[in-house]
């Protein structure tokens, strides 16, 4: 038997709770994991919540992401006792994820937990770090470099902004971080954001083009955001877009691809190839100080996570949460 948050729909009616479920429930799959720990993303907060349409068949077990024990295996890749770690695949979303004590598997999922992190501190990464990772490395592919100018985070209280944060100041990028909550200067300050900007300047709609800003931008917005976001980007810059946190629309012109040679690049952190993975998580084990990993993250237990999930779709939540099951 084993502990996990249960979604069930029923008559139209959503229902959450913490359940003890049998392992003959457990999923198809080659691998059977203890999870030693998962997290809150934003898109697990939308299904516990039911306020997005992200679990696509019930009843569901949430999590995006989670890091455990191998306790059984039939793949070859992996035997009992290894140390994994799973982003994305559509895992909480169609087949049963990692806010549970246990979780049964697609190897082809699965990557090894890399040596540079314990699983509590995987998980303070989680899809959040990992896809501000993707956005950086996305935004070198475009040829963003720290001499060209500012790169410009939206949502920088968040998961992927805050990361996103101190990634690129790692990186000897000079950070603008835009957020709501200027009262958390000093943390985003800290995270190596060197100018804060009033998200307020960037949520209402505004001019096709306006005066370029930044050369770069890592955006987890979305909608009038990210239209003026690209607005104010610099000749040939590029702007990696992750998120919707203000909306699912764009609601912008062509003019900055046209006219100023702005590369709008779209990240996806669900489906993306291994060699990407673990070349992103590669990359979080050399920037990423364990120190820093501490400051952004907050630990709740499982029973936690339901009510949590509340504060994170209200913009409750500064950074990341770690779900132990221990
Ligand atoms: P999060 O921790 O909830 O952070 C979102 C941040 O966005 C908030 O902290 C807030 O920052 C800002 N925000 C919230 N509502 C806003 C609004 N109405 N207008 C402007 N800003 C707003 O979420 P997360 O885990 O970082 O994820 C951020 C976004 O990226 C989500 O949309 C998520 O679905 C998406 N995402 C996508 C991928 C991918 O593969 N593409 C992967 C991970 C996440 P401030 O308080 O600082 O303003």
């Amino acid at each position: 038997m084993f502990k996990a948050i249960l979604i069930e729909k029923s008559d139209g009616e959503q229902r959450v709770g913490l359940q003890t479920l049998d392992e003959a429930q457990l999923p198809e799959g080659d691998v059977t994991v203890r999870v030693d720990c998962s997290t809150l993303n934003y898109k697990d907060a939308l299904a516990i919540t039911g306020k997005g349409p992200v679990v696509r068949q019930f009843p569901m077990v949430p999590g995006i992401d989670l890091a455990g024990t191998v306790e059984a295996s039939t793949s070859e890749e992996f035997q009992p006792g290894d140390s994994v770690l799973l982003n994305g695949w559509g895992v909480g979303e169609g087949h049963w994820g990692g806010l549970a004590e246990k979780a049964r598997l697609q190897s082809r999922w699965l990557i090894p937990l890399p040596s540079a992190f314990s699983a509590r501190q995987a998980m303070a990464i989680g899809t959040a770090g990992y896809t501000a990772m993707l956005a950086v490395m996305a935004l070198e592919r475009h040829g963003v470099d720290p001499d060209q100018g500012d790169v410009l985070v939206t949502g920088a209280n968040g998961g992927v902004g805050s990361y996103a944060i101190a990634l690129l100041s790692r990186l000897g990028y000079r950070v603008i971080a835009a957020t709501g909550r200027p009262q958390e200067a000093a943390y985003l300050r800290e995270l190596g954001a060197q100018e804060i900007l009033d998200r307020g300047e960037l949520s209402e709609p505004g001019r096709p083009l306006a005066k370029e800003r930044w050369a770069g931008a890592i955006d987890s917005v979305g909608s009038h955001t990210l239209a003026n976001v690209l607005a104010s980007t610099r000749y040939a810059g590029t702007v990696a877009a992750c998120g919707l946190a203000q909306g699912m629309d764009l609601p912008a012109t062509v003019a900055p691809f046209i006219l100023r040679g702005v590369t709008l690049a779209g990240i996806d952190s669900v489906m993306k190839p291994r060699a990407e993975r673990l070349e992103a998580w590669r990359r979080l084990g050399e920037l990423l100080d364990p120190e820093q990993l501490d400051a952004i993250t907050q630990t709740i237990g499982l029973e936690e996570a339901i009510g949590k999930a509340e504060e994170l779709l209200a913009g409750r939540v500064r950074g990341r949460v770690v779900v132990s099951m221990a």
